[in-house]
């Protein structure tokens, strides 16, 4: 049976250790502030900025929601951006995804500040991932390679496989895991033969969003298996891209869905706040 690994209880430890930094930076007169954009009323959305300001009340960052009709124009955006980049009481700026599609998102994360580009998109960040220099590096992939420490898990020399090629998760995770010495492979939706690189990976990390995805038989004994997804089977239940059941009885470590990855996105999202504060 796989270890599990505990993603609320390390990211409770992160919380409490950034709640202490807060206090310090609020003795220096600093008090973090994050600005949260969203445009539209994705219901979906709506929970995720919530759970992210009940993470910011705890830790003490201030928190600051702007909303936006869902006809906003792409001009209104930007402005709003601008304003948010000079004003010096805003650390960390943040656009919740997804947006209405008559705006350009990758403009919009160009023109957030890379200062206060805490989710980590905006191309400069991007780059300095890639030359492994100090950034903003992208909430999820952060908490995932904070596990691998927690866990003691080396990934020197590991044959890495991602499943999943967004920009959010698997683009930069390819990044973070090259950055930490393992051979890398990344699989998609055009990928062929895809147990071919599963079975032969160390350590397999799955963000496609399809419920239950990964199956025992894709993977060798040992695996270390980390589950992004976040779907809801046919009961309503949340389950990962992972058959948690059948997998966690071959796998040596493997993440849970919920209490994975998921709480570690916040809670490196908490970190990147106080980072872009201290910075100051
Ligand atoms: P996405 O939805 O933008 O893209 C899906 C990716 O999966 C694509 O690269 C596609 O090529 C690949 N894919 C789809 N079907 C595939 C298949 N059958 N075989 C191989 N590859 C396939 O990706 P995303 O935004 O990274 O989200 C992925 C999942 O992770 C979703 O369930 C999302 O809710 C979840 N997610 C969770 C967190 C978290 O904090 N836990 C954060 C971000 C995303």
């Amino acid at each position: 049976m796989a270890i599990i690994i505990d993603g609320k209880e390390l990211a409770q430890e992160i919380r409490n250790d950034l709640k202490i930094k807060c206090s310090e930076l609020k003795e220096k007169g600093i008090k973090p502030k994050l600005a949260v954009i969203l445009v539209g009323d994705d219901k979906a959305s709506q929970i995720y900025i919530r759970n992210k300001s009940k993470a910011c009340q705890e830790v003490g960052i201030d928190f600051e929601e702007y909303l936006l009709k869902k006809d906003t124009t792409q001009k209104k955006l930007l402005d709003l951006i601008e304003t948010l980049n000079n004003n010096p009481n805003i650390h960390g700026i943040l656009l919740q995804s997804p947006l209405p599609g008559h705006l350009d998102i990758n403009e919009a994360n160009m023109t957030i500040s890379p200062k206060k580009d805490v989710d980590g998109f905006n191309p400069v960040n991007v780059g300095k991932l890639c030359l492994n220099q100090d950034t903003f590096v992208s909430c999820t992939p952060y908490g995932i390679m904070k596990m691998f420490e927690k866990y003691n898990i080396d990934l020197t020399g590991k044959n890495v496989t991602i499943i999943g090629r967004s920009n959010i998760v698997g683009k930069p995770l390819v990044q973070c895991c090259i950055n930490k010495n393992a051979t890398v492979t990344v699989c998609h939706s055009k990928t062929k033969n895809l147990e071919e690189h599963t079975k032969n990976a160390d350590v397999v990390i799955v963000a496609i969003g399809k419920p239950k995805f990964l199956k025992e038989n894709m993977i060798k004994k040992d695996a270390v298996i980390i589950d992004v997804g976040i779907n809801r089977d046919e009961n309503g239940k949340v389950v990962g891209d992972v058959d948690f059941e059948n997998v966690s009885k071959k796998a040596s470590y493997i993440t849970p869905v919920p209490g994975g990855v998921g709480p570690m996105t916040i809670a490196m999202l908490m970190n990147n706040v106080i980072k872009a504060s201290s910075n100051n």
